[in-house]
């Protein structure tokens, strides 16, 4: 389905977007500030990613994105579900940077 938002075939709230990561809204925010980071190319999970320096790149961007957003210095959490147990719905590796208020732990 993330491809789907890659080739513009549906909408997202894209905030910023390099030749291999994508940054887009969350439909259903579950903080005030919750992106979501995609690599371009297709990757199911965490498990499937062979490519190292893609993860780097991906994490990078998150943190810059996170910057732009305005919750760098205050602080935000990076969350990547891998599989059911994991909590991932959609199978397209992607990071969620949710920042705007105090995240609490244990994350459940
Ligand atoms: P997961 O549960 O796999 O870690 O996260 C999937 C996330 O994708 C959820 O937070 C869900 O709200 C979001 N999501 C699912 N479908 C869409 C969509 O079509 N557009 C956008 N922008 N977000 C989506």
């Amino acid at each position: 389905m993330f491809c789907r938002i890659v080739a513009g075939e549906i909408p997202a709230t894209i905030v910023k977007r390099t030749d291999g990561a994508l940054a887009f809204k969350d439909l259903s925010p579950q903080a005030p500030t919750h992106l979501l980071v995609i690599p371009t190319t297709h990757v199911g999970s965490l498990n499937d990613a062979k490519d190292g320096k893609m993860l780097g790149d991906l994490l990078s961007f998150a943190r810059e994105v996170a910057r732009e957003a305005g919750i760098a210095t205050k602080g935000y959490r990076v969350v990547l579900n891998t599989n059911p147990d994991g909590g991932q719905t959609v199978f397209h590796l992607h990071l969620h940077v949710l920042g705007g208020r105090a995240m609490q732990w244990p994350p459940g």
